[in-house]
């Protein structure tokens, strides 16, 4: 994977273009919300681009320094995107008022690294009144100084430490680690809690300051690679701490990966490349819960689509959901569009591309870019063309025309959009996971990878009940004795 290097060879700060689509949770803010600033926008001052961050001096309304980000004058725009933001989290709300003053994260000193969005902003924001001690000299209003204009792509591989910001777009891998360690190497401050989304942050404190890991009460990790290392770490015996899986928490797999998909799929298309789907031929290869949300998605607009797998029982999943179920081979020269869901390398080869007919759209929906063969459309005899922002023709000798997006990385976090709602869910379930973490009693975790204890998952899920005024039914005191379960749940069995 691309995602971490634990290669030893690392060098502190070494000089690379920044990596894009590093992170699960990379989230662009809306377009909509774009929008609704670039008319109001007129604090952009290009001559800030010419300086790096690293050597501006800026200063935050609380008089403080100790922060990097592009352009601390866009406080205000920040501002508004988090407001716009916080009205679909509104169970990050309700999280706080139920703890009702109590703050569960009293003493807590989190170190974190994610995106940052708007989205992560009011979960940051809203997490400070849950106690999180922020234990910088500075106010937790900082968190909204961010220029969020120029840092809202994929590409940002930004940090947060407490509310306080390292991060802007367009950071070189350099600037990214020296983020990084700005926020895990301050004087008189130590994390006790590690919020990590890709495993970068854990790599450099284990690399490069171990003895943090002395005062380390857990970490939680959002991404797939992160938790992967986590598992790598836990094997090897290395693993110094609990670690909290928070990506295949139910919350995550059933909301992020399915519904979340199911929505930015179209988004993507429809905004790189216009395509009408009534009628189009569509091939999804992988039916888990993203191939699941794109085919239906796909199907719910009119699209013929086919589905691969590898796998019997998602096979049959497909077709008792009414997709055809064919390898790739069988319909690759007449499918108009190609999505890779699969998790898995070179799902879509050279020889696929060879094949497939003229206009035909490539896109990946699944695990970073390893999906499609990128490398071998690299090729002298293939010319490449950049005809819109993400949007590639790659024409074959013969003038046939493929229709690349994002280069093959992941098509809705490089092109579309994400929804704040299930933002909220993630946001939601890694509080859980740091409460968790932070209040259990010792002895109750040990130096392992742990999934968010179904309870838990049921709880975000309910704290999320009202904004659809949805009213569960109760189990009556008769009823939870038959079926042998707690009224107040978990209602379903771990694997469920
Ligand atoms: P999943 O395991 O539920 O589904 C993947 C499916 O692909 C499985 O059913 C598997 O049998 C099948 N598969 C594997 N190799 C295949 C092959 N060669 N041909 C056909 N099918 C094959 O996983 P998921 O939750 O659907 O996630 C899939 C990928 O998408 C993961 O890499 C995940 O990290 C990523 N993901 C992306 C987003 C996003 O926003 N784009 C969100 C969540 C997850």
């Amino acid at each position: 994977s691309q995602q971490i290097q634990f290669a030893d060879d690392m060098q502190e700060f070494t000089k690379f273009p920044t990596k894009t689509g590093r992170r699960s949770l990379s989230r662009s803010i809306s377009q909509s919300s774009t929008d609704s600033y670039s008319s109001a926008a007129s604090y952009t001052d290009s001559s800030d681009d010419e300086v790096s961050p690293r050597e501006k001096q800026q200063t935050n309304s609380k008089g403080s320094s100790n922060f990097c980000v592009k352009n601390i004058k866009q406080a205000e725009f920040g501002r508004r995107e988090i407001e716009i933001a916080e009205q679909d989290m509104s169970a990050l709300i309700s999280l706080r008022k139920r703890a009702q003053g109590e703050k569960p994260l009293a003493g807590a000193k989190i170190v974190g690294c994610t995106h940052i969005t708007a989205q992560t902003a009011v979960s940051g924001c809203l997490s400070g009144g849950l106690g999180w001690d922020i234990s910088f000299p500075w106010g937790r209003k900082f968190f909204i100084s961010l220029e969020w204009e120029k840092a809202r792509s994929v590409e940002d591989a930004p940090v947060l430490a407490g509310v306080a910001v390292f991060a802007w777009k367009g950071e070189s891998e350099d600037d990214f680690w020296w983020c990084i360690d700005r926020c895990v190497n301050v004087d008189g401050w130590q994390a006790n809690m590690i919020l990590d989304d890709g495993g970068d942050l854990t790599h450099w404190v284990y690399k490069k300051y171990p003895s943090v890991f002395k005062k380390i009460r857990g970490i939680v990790e959002e991404s797939v690679t992160g938790v992967h290392r986590l598992y790598q770490l836990s094997k090897a015996g290395k693993l110094c701490v609990p670690a909290m899986n928070v990506n295949d928490s139910v919350t995550k797999q059933k909301f992020d990966n399915l519904y979340c998909c199911r929505e930015s799929i179209l988004d993507g298309l429809k905004r790189t490349t216009d395509v009408m789907f009534g009628g189009k031929q569509v091939v999804v290869c992988g039916y888990g819960e993203v191939g699941k949300g794109c085919c239906a998605a796909l199907k719910a607009l009119g699209a013929i689509v086919y589905v691969t797998e590898i796998d019997p029982i998602c096979a049959l999943q497909a077709c008792m959901d009414g997709f055809r179920v064919v390898k790739l081979s069988e319909v690759i020269r007449q499918v108009d569009v190609v999505i890779t869901c699969t998790g898995n390398k070179n799902v879509v080869t050279r020889e696929h591309l060879d094949r497939m007919k003229n206009s035909c759209i490539v896109c990946n929906m699944g695990h970073s870019n390893t999906e499609i063969d990128v490398t071998s459309l690299r090729m002298p005899e293939l010319t490449w063309e950049r005809v819109r922002s993400q949007v590639d023709h790659v024409i074959w000798p013969d003038g046939k025309r493929v229709v690349l997006l994002a280069e093959g990385r992941l098509l809705n976090l490089s092109c579309s959009t994400v929804p704040t709602f299930v933002l909220s869910i993630t946001a939601t379930t890694q509080a859980l996971a740091l409460i968790e973490l932070y209040n259990a009693p010792e002895g109750r975790y040990k130096q392992d990878v742990y999934l968010l204890p179904k309870k838990m998952d049921e709880y975000v899920a309910s704290l999320h009940l009202p904004s659809f005024d949805a009213h569960l039914t109760e189990l009556t005191d008769d009823q939870a004795k038959y079926l042998g379960l707690n009224k107040n749940g978990p209602f379903k069995p771990n694997y469920y």
